[in-house]
């Protein structure tokens, strides 16, 4: 299939975690934007320290910024068929900006209550060393790789907070935009990471 997939939630709703099951059946790359500010941040670039203190404060970081690294991230040979855009677009202009550079053909919506959430966010874990998501109570790491796991800056309690207003405020108004050009596809993201990714693959099979 060509055209591009949107996983869309709120922060912490297993984007992430579910992003490699879909990257393995359809073959496109996963596109975060998250992923590409933190790695901003790390290099030190001027975008990224503009966009750290957005980050760290769990706003949005401005629009013309995320546009413009999804534009470059477009030309790249490996999007030609498509990506899975993870954490974008988190805004209406943003998915109008999107609709004039590639073809969005399904958004996939994983929905969860916000008092889920806090509990995902603050227990998140990363391996640096490998990406892979992990949580203290829902998927603890391997003992042996557990002493290198990180938490991110944002993944506090006081952030979430901020993070899940201006997922209300901003974000949650695309899925009856997507809803309306017949494209959103909600399941239920509130249940094990195993179900919400046997629900995936049926979304996903759905659409091939
Ligand atoms: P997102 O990319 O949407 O922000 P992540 O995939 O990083 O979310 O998941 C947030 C946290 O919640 C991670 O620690 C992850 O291990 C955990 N998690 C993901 N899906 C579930 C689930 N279905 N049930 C419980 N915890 C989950
Ligand atoms: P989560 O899914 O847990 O919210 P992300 O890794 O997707 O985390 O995003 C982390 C932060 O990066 C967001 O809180 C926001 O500041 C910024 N960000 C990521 N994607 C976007 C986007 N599409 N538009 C605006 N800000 C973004």
């Amino acid at each position: 299939m060509a055209g591009s997939i949107v996983l869309f939630g709120p922060p912490g709703a297993g984007k992430g975690t579910q992003a490699g099951k879909i990257v393995e059946i359809t073959s496109k790359p996963q596109v975060s934007t998250g992923d590409m500010l933190r790695a901003a941040v790390k290099l030190g670039s001027p975008m990224g320290l503009a966009a750290k203190e957005y980050m760290d404060a769990g706003l949005l970081v401005p629009d013309e910024v995320i546009i413009g690294l999804i534009q470059e991230r477009l030309q790249e040979d490996d999007a030609d068929q498509g990506v899975l855009f993870d954490g974008f677009p988190r805004t209406i202009p943003q998915a109008e900006s999107l609709e004039k550079i590639a073809t969005v053909s399904s958004v996939i919506s994983i929905e969860v209550p916000d008092d889920a959430i806090v509990d995902r966010i603050v227990g998140r874990r990363m391996d640096p060393e490998t990406g892979e998501i992990y949580h203290v109570q829902f998927k603890p790491a391997p003992p042996e790789i557990e002493g290198r796991l990180i938490q991110r800056p944002d993944d506090n309690e006081e952030t979430v907070r901020s993070r899940l207003e201006a997922y209300h405020n901003q974000t949650a108004p695309l899925a009856d935009w997507y809803s309306d050009r017949g494209l959103l596809i909600r399941i239920d993201g509130n249940a094990s990471i195993k179900q919400v990714g046997v629900s995936v693959e049926r979304a996903i099979s759905r659409i091939l």
